[in-house]
């Protein structure tokens, strides 16, 4: 952490053994104070930083000296979001973005060259699987998916150009379980640079890299921020990667704003506290749903009926806040189900304090002919909540209703 540490954030010093437990990690790590001594982080709205000749200017352009040039490159809020999620997951280094999408785009483009060739799971978010089908192969880089169900066959999928390993767990909107452990030896064995999507975990939840993930990405969007307020990513991982990700940034401009930056990073102070509820809540929702009779199926990760509850529990401390299940009836069940609630949101978002209601199979997947749904695990009638800090029983009592109508 020493580049970011002089960057403007504080040496743990004394308080350097406090800071192994999560909670206080996300609590005190902070940029340096101020002359002005405050307590809580300032905002730091610059576009750029003053050198004090042209020697300073020169040396730090060539990155003799590791301070702050340009926002573009670093500010001191972004670095204190940095090293705070990079801390909470056992990184070395990262580096910000605008959005997730920005982080999932510039941190593949970054590492892939014309030729190479990605394996990922098939349930990838929308846009990821834009970049992979639609983008990616206007630079003869192109991709295998393979089941989340048969993880037995990745190692088929892997060619001599393979380069990459990607994945998200859980996944999303099926919430179906990677064992990552798994999918860390095979990167090892073949050489892949494994990159794990933990979105739906958030760093509390799920640490990637303890089981061999070389790169973690986040969209901040979603549990970070946790209020549907800002947009953001952060890609943590190896050094010598992020380095890559850091100069091809450095130029491509995808930099997370500093105002962002501050947002989030004082979400990150209240995570633990949010996902406690939050996935007490979601397991409640999930419990309910399993006794209902008008419904097919429930997923969960910490419901003993998941196909891969085992695996959960062995690399998830909680079971994140999405649940997924299967409205009886199809496509106008699934439609009159969401359109019945008075409390949940009909909305694009997930990880929000309010609690949200989607039908892939309708909206984000429509585009999709039946089969395709079916091959990304999508259902007709699929269903996916993801489960806010409402009191639950006004939560259960919205969901009873709509399912009675
Ligand atoms: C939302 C999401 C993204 C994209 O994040 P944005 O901040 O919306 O760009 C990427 N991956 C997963 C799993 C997501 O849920």
């Amino acid at each position: 952490m020493e580049n970011l540490q002089a960057m403007g954030l504080e040496e743990s010093g004394s308080n350097a053994h406090f800071q192994e437990n999560f909670e206080t990690i996300a609590v005190r790590t902070q940029s340096e104070r101020t002359q002005f001594q405050e307590h809580s982080v300032p905002l730091y709205l610059t576009s750029s930083y003053v050198f004090e000749d042209s020697e300073d200017m020169r040396a730090s352009f060539a990155e003799e000296k590791k301070r702050n040039i340009y926002s573009r490159f670093s500010n001191p809020n972004t670095s204190e979001f940095i090293e705070k999620v990079a801390r909470m997951e056992g990184a070395e280094a990262g580096y910000a973005f605008a959005t997730g999408m920005a982080a999932v785009f510039s941190t593949l483009a970054a590492l892939l060259n014309s030729g190479d060739h990605i394996v990922a799971a098939r349930s990838v978010f929308g846009s990821t699987h834009g970049l992979f089908t639609k983008y990616f192969p206007k630079w003869n880089i192109t991709h295998s998916y393979f089941d989340v169900n048969e993880p037995e066959t990745i190692e088929s999928h892997i060619k001599p150009e393979t380069k990459i390993l990607f994945a998200e767990s859980p996944t999303n909107p099926g919430v179906d379980i990677l064992d990552l452990e798994y999918l860390g030896k095979i990167a090892k064995k073949h050489d892949l640079i494994l990159i794990i999507d933990n979105c739906f975990a958030t760093p509390y939840i799920q640490n990637p890299i303890k089981f061999g993930a070389d790169l973690v990405i986040h969209s901040a969007t979603k549990l970070i921020d946790g209020q549907g307020r800002v947009l953001g990513g952060v890609t943590v991982g190896r050094e010598d990667l992020i380095r890559e990700i850091y100069l091809f940034s450095r130029n491509t401009g995808p930099a997370l704003s500093p105002f962002n930056a501050w947002v989030l990073s004082k979400s990150l102070e209240t995570l633990s506290v949010r996902l406690e509820k939050h996935c007490e809540n979601a397991l409640r929702v999930a419990e309910f749903l399993e006794e209902n009779a008008k419904i097919g199926w429930v997923k969960y990760p910490f419901l003993k009926s998941h196909p891969q509850y085992k695996i959960a529990k062995n690399q998830m401390r909680l079971g994140g806040n999405v649940v997924a299940f299967e409205i009886k009836g199809g496509i106008e069940a699934g439609r009159r189900f969401i359109d019945s609630l008075q409390l949940c949101t009909r909305s694009a978002n997930l990880g929000d304090t309010r609690t949200i209601v989607t039908h892939p199979a309708s909206t984000t997947h429509s585009k999709l002919n039946e089969n395709e749904r079916l091959e990304a695990g999508i259902s007709e009638g699929l269903v996916r909540i993801s489960v806010g800090l409402e009191h639950i029983d006004d939560i259960i009592n919205d969901l009873k209703n709509a399912l009675n109508n």
